[in-house]
């Protein structure tokens, strides 16, 4: 066995965002990159619960990029399996996976709750996926590593993690595997942040590797220019107020929360939107903005230097709705405000009960702040539906409805086409992953045209030679 070539097995965001997984494999070693769930249409959720390909007790080790829950959301489940090697990420992933998964577990017992109360799961009872025990149990696995340090993963696979810019923590990751046969890099890019992200640094540029697996999430697209959508949610915000309606923001708790508390703050100072109470209504998006406040104080290297030196999250209002009773005094406030709210994608959290409440009402604007997954309340919302279900039953849209991308976190496709210029060598195969199979097409036929180089997007659970 010892003598077999390496091999790479794309076990998820393959032909679709969500449920990045991806297995590399010597003789000797397993090591996974990356241990997403599938999210969105119920056809992707079911994958999490299929039988996992490899007996998870047989993998080494994990690395995750970053802690968003479609690259790190699967780890309890494989910890239940039966995982228990190290997961390495850099501390600040470290410290938002314990938040984030620790709130995973929690959804995934209040869904499994709330099938058996109502009686529609096929299973009776109804389980979670995972439970907090198990997410308890994956977070005393995760080992930070610094960025730009190499730490051995398993036998004859050595790691290094790299800035990526895409959230705090967040880092691509480059794989120097079987040096003893002559050695084969492999590097992913994990999610790419925007060279003009407000708050953090750009992402380093991606290093010479013989294989790249490179997001495409926004392969098909080019963000609107920030100065556009700054522009439109001041107009927004500003119409909303005068004739006296509500302003709701879905945003994802990780960092969406931080960069449009950052844009109000700007417009507000600019004088462009009126000064308007501002309430943060989730517990986890106050956890994880309380890491991005002492981030800002302990001067960060991924922060930007300019940003430090303000309080991007102070606006002259800003409250934060930690109680279940907090949260539900916003239900009485009767003069215009902001809400910002999770989840991002109105796929469950406190935001449902705002949308509920706000949604039928023409005076009120909902913002959405970001991608919005196939099969999601957001991108039905986005796609401008006349009627959303919630809670077993339809409400009327009648609230106004922006979606503004350049609060995206992602690069678009000339950001990522310039980000991969920066590489230093040329790849001998560059994979398409992490996008609509669309989007990832787009991005493959760039990168040919553009670079030259061999460029594939490779189907679900395909496995190739490093
Ligand atoms: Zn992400």
């Amino acid at each position: 066995m010892t003598t077999s070539r390496p091999s790479l097995r794309f076990l998820g965001a393959t032909r679709t965002v969500t449920g990045s997984r991806f297995l590399v494999e010597t003789g000797d070693s397993r090591v996974l990159v990356d241990c997403g769930l599938f999210q969105g249409l119920r056809e992707l959720r079911r994958r999490n619960w299929a039988e996992f390909p490899i007996p998870p007790e047989s993998i080494d080790a994990v690395v995750l990029s970053h802690a968003h829950i479609d690259h790190s959301g699967y780890l309890p489940a494989l910890v239940r399996q039966g995982f228990r090697g190290p997961v390495y990420c850099s501390p600040d992933t470290a410290a938002l996976s314990k938040i984030l998964l620790t709130d995973s577990a929690h959804l995934q017992e209040e869904e499994a709750r709330y099938a058996n109360k109502k009686g529609y799961s096929k299973h009776s009872p109804a389980l979670p996926l995972y439970t907090d025990a198990d997410a308890q149990d994956a977070i005393e696995l995760l080992a930070p590593q610094p960025f730009d340090t190499t730490f051995p993963l398993a036998p004859g696979i050595e790691g290094h993690l790299r800035w990526a810019g895409h959230i705090l923590g967040s880092a691509s990751i480059a794989l120097d595997v079987d040096g003893r046969n002559g050695g084969r890099r492999a590097f992913f890019s994990g999610d790419v942040g925007r060279p003009e992200h407000p708050i953090l640094e750009p992402p380093s540029p991606p290093p010479d590797a013989d294989v790249m697996l490179i997001e495409s999430t926004y392969g098909d697209r080019r963000h609107a220019t920030d100065d556009d959508d700054l522009e439109e949610l001041a107009q927004v915000i500003s119409t909303t107020a005068k004739r006296g309606g509500m302003v709701l923001i879905p945003a994802f708790a990780v960092d969406r929360t931080e960069v449009v508390l950052d844009a109000l703050h700007r417009l507000e100072e600019s004088g462009r939107i009126p000064e308007l109470p501002i309430y943060v209504d989730s517990p986890m998006a106050l956890d994880v903005l309380g890491l991005y406040r002492r981030a800002l104080g302990n001067g960060h290297a991924g922060v930007r230097a300019e940003v430090a030196a303000r309080d991007p999250f102070d606006t002259s209002r800003v409250t934060e709705c930690r109680s279940v009773q907090d949260s539900m005094s916003l239900a009485s406030l009767s003069y215009p405000s902001i809400i910002i709210s999770a989840s991002g994608m109105a796929t469950g959290g406190r935001v449902l009960h705002h949308l509920r409440r706000l949604l039928p009402d023409p005076l009120n604007a909902v913002i959405l702040s970001g991608f919005q997954v196939d099969g999601t309340r957001g991108r039905r919302l986005a796609d401008g539906e006349r009627t959303v279900k919630m809670f077993g039953s339809y409400v009327p849209v009648r609230a106004e409805v922006h979606q503004l991308e350049s609060f995206s976190v992602h690069a678009d496709l000339p950001e990522l086409c310039d980000w991969l210029a920066l590489a230093p060598g040329e790849p001998d195969l560059c994979y398409l992953i992490h996008g609509s199979e669309r989007a990832s097409n787009a991005m493959r036929d760039a990168v040919d045209e553009r670079f030259g180089w061999t460029a594939v997007v490779p189907r679900p659970m395909e496995r190739v030679l490093l």
